[in-house]
């Protein structure tokens, strides 16, 4: 019958528009208020921040020249807290954005218990004695998301 097709069966020019999770982001929000006050030093010095699809982006190797310098010293490449990502500098942000945002899907499930979650999980993995970081299931799954990515 003429003018019954459902919506669903209409070509969609453009995809949905994803709205913000205002629930994560809240249950999330301890661990991104962590992540900020750690970073507040940073931020004063000249480091980088932007958002970019609902996270907050900080590349320490920021505006200043003396700030690669110590980009290379931090003991991470990058490190998320909440809704909060903490790289090294652009072109390392980019290189483990997908890692990253798994990170940050996994602070919108445990919120601010994934700062037990996560030490637990290494604490686990070296008591059964495999690598506590490699072995850690949050880091598995992010290496996972990281390599579906690259597909
Ligand atoms: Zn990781």
């Amino acid at each position: 019958m003429p003018g019954s097709e459902t919506r669903a069966q209409l070509p969609s020019a453009a995809p949905p528009v994803q709205r913000p999770n205002w629930r994560a982001y809240l249950w999330a929000a301890p661990c991104t208020a962590c992540g900020l006050l750690l970073a507040a030093p940073l931020l004063l010095a000249g480091a980088s921040l932007w958002r970019r699809d609902g996270i907050l982006v900080l590349s320490v190797a920021g505006k200043s020249r003396q700030w690669p310098r110590l980009a290379r010293r931090l003991p991470f490449v990058a490190i998320t807290f909440g809704h909060l990502v903490i790289g090294a500098n652009p072109a390392v942000l980019r290189r483990w954005r997908a890692h990253e945002r798994e990170h940050v899907r996994q602070y919108e499930r445990w919120g601010a218990l994934f700062f037990l979650a996560y030490p637990a999980a290494s604490l686990w993995q070296l008591l059964r004695g495999y690598p506590p970081y490699a072995s850690n299931h949050f880091e598995v799954q992010a290496r996972a998301a990281e390599a579906s990515a690259s597909l």
